[in-house]
């Protein structure tokens, strides 16, 4: 048959220098190096200038000036903060790095115990625990909350650290599809009636667990009808807010907040303070609960406690500032901009409206570290008009499936108009190079 006819279509155009003097680039280039020794694909130690929250350099390929596309910085609180800052630094001259302890022993300070309180006032719960990392809070939780003789159900896309925790509690463990409440109820119904017979005793506690927005596919929980279906079959309702604490509602309240869904319904809320917060950490909120990890793990450092008191302080606006709204507002008019944008460009981009994290499917492995490293490339083109390289974040198996790699954009309430605007630029231009513009593009408006 007649070979395809490449968009570079002889040697001598291929290798002709484009206007502005740089040699074209063409997809052969990008996918010529092998995929498992790519470091130049790959962001893997940074440095961060917090005075620049945005930009990172790029210490593996050559010390470049990124835009920061891959972390989840939401509210933009990850570089210098007027309200936030100088109190980490008092708390840090104060208390010091490390509390050295666990919370029953000399581990627990006053800002401590103002975090768990502030944390359970802002998710509305009775009460809250905070841990020193967002992975363990799950890990550690699920197996105080539930055991042998119990039975969790959990959304087929759940975060590593639930699955973690859930295989770690002894619990019978049901998997339903991603975000479909038909057939979690399927389940229950099943479960249920099985236990009824005579040979098993029924279920000693059932505990569904969902996130506000997935991590991988960036959809929001549909969690009124999944609330509505647990109330009906007696089951416990476990929510990880990772990713829409702080992020998602009029004031950063979450799914609950965005969805109109009453906080009472939740039995158990987890939020990380990695990600709005730009600290580190986790919190459980409900009814009073224990957990060993307090016994045995050393307490979140003192000031990570009171950079997330300080961020939630702005957020609900008692630094006296309207801030934390206009962050608030920021992120979502970025993120719905950014996402319409990449659509009419071409791209495959998941998520819902509001959501401020996009992935945008690449598919093929070999694309994953192609896309990323023509995003991080040293262009001169690029420099002479001031363009910044882009760093995104990229997925692939085993966090997604062989054939479902994807590209994570993060967008953040501190970036510009005019970062957006040039992102955009190197990311239709590496769309366009490697090939990963599924759909045809809008036409431009008037
Ligand atoms: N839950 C979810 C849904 C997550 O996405 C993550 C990490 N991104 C965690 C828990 C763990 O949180 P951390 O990174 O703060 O340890």
């Amino acid at each position: 048959g007649k070979a395809r006819r490449s968009k570079y279509e002889t040697e001598s155009e291929r290798k002709k220098p484009s206007g502005d003097g740089t040699r074209c680039r063409t997809p052969e280039d990008c996918f010529a190096r092998p995929i498992a020794s790519a470091p130049d694909a790959w962001f893997d130690m940074v440095e961060r200038d917090w005075n620049d929250g945005e930009k990172v350099i790029d210490r593996t390929t050559k010390r470049r000036r990124c835009l920061n596309l891959g972390s989840y910085n939401y509210l933009g609180f990850g570089s210098f903060d007027e309200y936030c800052t100088p109190r980490v630094i008092e708390s840090l001259k104060k208390f010091s790095a490390s509390t050295c302890s666990s919370r029953v022993d000399a581990g627990t300070t006053s800002v401590h115990v103002e975090l768990e309180e502030c944390v359970a006032k802002y998710v509305g719960k009775h009460s809250a625990i905070v841990f020193g990392m967002g992975y363990a809070t799950n890990s550690f939780i699920i197996p105080v909350l539930i055991g042998k003789g119990g039975l969790i159900i959990s959304d087929s896309l759940n975060h590593s650290s639930i699955i973690n925790g859930a295989r770690g509690s002894g619990a019978n463990i049901r998997i339903f599809q991603h975000n479909t409440p038909s057939h979690l109820e399927r389940i229950l119904r099943e479960e249920i009636a099985e236990r009824q017979t005579k040979t098993h005793k029924p279920w000693k506690k059932i505990i569904v667990i969902v996130e506000g927005n997935y991590s991988m596919e960036r959809e929001i929980c549909k969690l009124p009808e999944i609330v509505s279906i647990c109330k009906r079959y007696k089951a416990y309702v476990y929510l990880d807010e990772a990713h829409s604490i702080g992020a998602i509602g009029n004031t950063g309240r979450g799914v609950c907040e965005l969805l109109g869904v009453n906080t009472a319904d939740v039995d158990i809320m987890m939020g990380t303070f990695s990600k709005s917060f730009a600290s580190c950490g986790g919190y459980i909120a409900g009814s009073k609960h224990h957990c060993p990890a307090h016994l045995y793990a050393t307490s979140i450092s003192t000031p990570s406690a009171q950079q997330i008191i300080s961020a939630i302080r702005v957020i609900l606006g008692e630094d006296g500032s309207n801030r934390g709204a206009q962050k608030l507002a920021r992120i979502r008019e970025n993120s719905n901009y950014f996402r319409s944008e990449l659509r009419n460009m071409g791209f495959k981009v998941l998520g819902d409206v509001d959501s401020p994290v996009m992935p945008i499917m690449l598919y093929h492995p070999a694309k994953i570290p192609a896309f990323s490293r023509e995003c991080l490339r040293e262009n001169r083109a690029n420099s002479k008009r001031n363009m910044k390289q882009v760093a995104i974040a990229v997925v692939g198996f085993p966090a997604t499936p062989l054939m479902l790699g994807r590209a994570r954009i993060c967008i953040s309430a501190s970036h510009s108009k005019q970062d957006l605007i040039k992102a955009l630029e190197v990311i239709s231009k590496v769309g366009d190079l490697t090939g990963v513009k599924y759909f045809p593009a809008a036409p431009k408006k008037q």
